[in-house]
């Protein structure tokens, strides 16, 4: 029998996965769909289109996520499933925005391109900070503690590598992804593959990559295929073609904009947004009681949380508490966008990363974690006016930065110095600013093995598989997760 009334708490973009998925699959279900927000899709939703001052045109600004990878089948299934292929926006893999990614290692001035391969590499100064790790690596064998299930990656890559390396190349790649402190951070939960490529080579991670054969790589490719399978794609693998990232003509709230329009026309799915959920007990006849500030109680027999765990902590009933919705911490972020009214404020690339300073986190370093530059990453986002030449980028600040000074004349100081320029950067045009709070988990090492034991006690008494937990929380961050998270909920019911 498919459940009789759903209720999906919280309507970020695993929320709206769910609610689209769902009824779907479920299509004689009621499904009520509940966000305290007016306007649904969570941190997805932070995306505007501002017009220029002086009739100079129009641009898009992103103050949550702002790329999405070609490889997440879950989002270029909606893509299709909601006509979505002509407004993608993407990024080839032949532009400099794609092959250019740069470092700022806090106390010297400037940007270094993070090297590949290759003979330039000779001639790059983060081969100073990269050699260590990497000949480590090389050098050394086996040495997983017995017993180690899990670590932090800043461990992780010391363990195998060197502690500069993990500190330069490993906190800025957490700042860009978690915004978060690498010494925090579980290495299986958020790089799983890095585990495995251990495991491969015998404790060399380089091995591990370098010597996987010819048929491990064609059985992976197979897997892949297989995989893709379980997606309707429709013609949209076309348009990923040579594809590096991709975003939206109008920025990333195309996604929830166009899944909210979508589910609405259904008139099984009701949407509640503007809506604080404040309550969830058990109801009669095993199912559950919903209460929100604004509308009666709702009484459905199966529920979605896709909330924040915290959130979802704080409202279920004290009778039946459940395991691990507290321990990891989250993470704030301040996101600025900038437009300058000339061209040419950075060389092309995707941005920069700034790694943890040397002596951790301080309070006069300016609590950057990372600046990305809009104009050479998705310069089709923006309708200027003919002739009309500006820069985007935007900074991202906070994180284990605990109070980071976001007052735009220090901001434009650091990126004076970040950009090694002589002259003070011009007065920006536009400047937005988005204060994220609680935005991102981090999963601390051991996550994997807690959220297998939430799933536990949500199959025992009360709960009785009734209710299912899902999002950035418990499944990984990115957008493409939290897609995959909705496709895959309530399988079971
Ligand atoms: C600054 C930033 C940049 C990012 N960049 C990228 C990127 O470039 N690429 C990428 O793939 N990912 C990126 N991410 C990650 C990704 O955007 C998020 O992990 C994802 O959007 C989370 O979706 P979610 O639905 O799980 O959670 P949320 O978006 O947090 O949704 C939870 C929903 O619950 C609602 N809610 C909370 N409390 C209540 C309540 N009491 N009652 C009712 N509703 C409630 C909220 O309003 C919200 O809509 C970024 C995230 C941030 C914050």
């Amino acid at each position: 029998m498919p459940p009789k009334h759903i209720a999906i708490l919280g309507g970020g973009l695993t929320g709206l996965s769910s609610a689209f998925h769902l009824s779907r699959r479920f299509p004689s279900s009621t499904i009520t769909i509940i966000d305290k927000n007016k306007r649904l899709g969570g941190w997805a939703s932070s995306t505007e289109r501002v017009q220029l001052p002086g009739g100079r045109g129009s641009v898009i600004l992103e103050g949550g996520p702002r790329t999405l990878r070609p490889a997440s089948n879950s989002v270029l299934e909606l893509i299709h499933l909601l006509g979505l292929s002509d407004a993608v926006m993407p990024t080839l893999k032949s532009s400099p925005a794609a092959k250019k990614r740069f470092l700022h290692v806090p106390g010297t001035p400037g940007i270094y391109e993070i090297p590949s391969p290759g003979i330039r590499y000779l001639w790059n100064p983060l081969r100073f900070f990269i050699t260590p790790g990497v000949s480590f690596d090389f050098v050394r064998g086996w040495n997983r503690p017995e017993g180690v299930l899990d670590e932090s990656l800043e461990s992780f890559l010391t363990r195998r590598g060197h502690p500069m390396t993990a500190r330069v190349l490993g906190s800025a790649l957490v700042h860009g992804i978690y915004a978060a402190d690498s010494r925090l951070l579980s290495v299986r939960a958020a790089f799983p593959k890095l585990w495995e490529l251990e495991e491969k080579g015998n404790g060399r991670i380089l091995w591990g990559l370098l010597t996987r054969s010819r048929e491990a790589k064609e059985a992976e490719r197979q897997k892949e295929e297989e995989d893709r399978k379980r997606y309707e794609l429709g013609d949209v693998m076309r348009l990923m073609d040579g594809v590096s990232v991709y975003s939206f003509r109008d920025g990333m709230g195309t996604l929830p904009d166009a899944l909210t329009r979508s589910i609405a026309k259904n008139p099984n799915v009701r949407i509640l947004s503007d809506t604080e959920i404040t309550a969830l007990r058990f109801g009669e006849e095993n199912g559950f009681e919903i209460t929100t500030q604004r509308t009666n109680p709702i009484f459905p027999s199966h529920i979605v949380s896709a909330l924040p765990l915290p959130v979802l902590n704080k409202i279920i009933p004290e009778s039946h508490p459940l395991p691990y919705l507290t321990t990891n911490p989250y993470s704030s972020v301040t996101s600025i966008n900038l437009v300058f009214p000339t061209a040419k404020i950075y060389p092309p690339g995707f941005g920069y990363l700034v790694c943890r300073p040397e002596d951790d986190y301080v309070a006069d370093d300016g609590g950057i974690l990372g600046v990305t530059f809009d104009s050479s990453a998705l310069p089709a986002q923006d309708a200027l006016t003919p002739g009309e030449r500006i820069t985007k980028v935007t900074v991202m600040m906070g994180g284990p930065h605990r109070a980071p000074d976001t007052a735009l004349p220090v901001v434009l100081a650091h990126l004076q110095y970040h950009l090694n320029r002589r002259k003070p950067l011009p007065a920006p045009l536009v400047t937005r600013t988005w204060q994220h709070r609680n935005c991102i988990p981090t999963p601390l090492p051991g996550h994997l093995e807690r959220m297998g034991k939430l799933k536990e006690a949500l199959g025992g008494s009360g709960w009785d598989g009734r209710m299912e937990v899902v999002g950035a929380g418990v499944g990984g961050v990115s957008v493409g997760d939290c897609v995959e998270s909705g496709k895959t909920v309530g399988m079971g019911w």
